[in-house]
């Protein structure tokens, strides 16, 4: 059965309904990584165990900017990362229908 155009706001709709329940989000990629700390006499200056980091990345006038994710906030940053890469798919989604829309028209 060929789509109208009904069905197919219809379907848009369910998906932008889907937006707000991803609140709050934000655009980064979350990167672990390990460092050495400031206090000189620590173990990691002498080839021990390092410190995990987390830090998130993003690009700004196309540089990468990135900020420092403190150890506390990790998973809700990991969260909120996350709920950013599903909003885009809701967008590129709804998108894609509209799309789908202006190949209804049959002239
Ligand atoms: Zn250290």
């Amino acid at each position: 059965m060929k789509p109208n155009r009904q069905n197919l706001q219809q379907k848009a709709i369910k998906l932008a309904n889907k937006i707000a329940g991803l609140s709050p989000w934000m655009e980064g990629t979350v990167v672990s990584t390990e460092r050495v700390c400031g206090k000189k006499n620590c173990i990691c200056h002498t080839g021990g165990q390092k410190h995990a980091v987390m830090y998130v990345t993003w690009k700004e006038a196309g540089k990468t900017v990135s900020l420092y994710v403190p150890k506390a906030m990790e998973s809700e940053v990991r969260k909120w990362a996350d709920n950013y890469k599903k909003l885009k798919e809701l967008l590129r989604g709804v998108s894609n229908i509209q799309r789908q829309v202006l190949r209804l028209r049959d002239d």
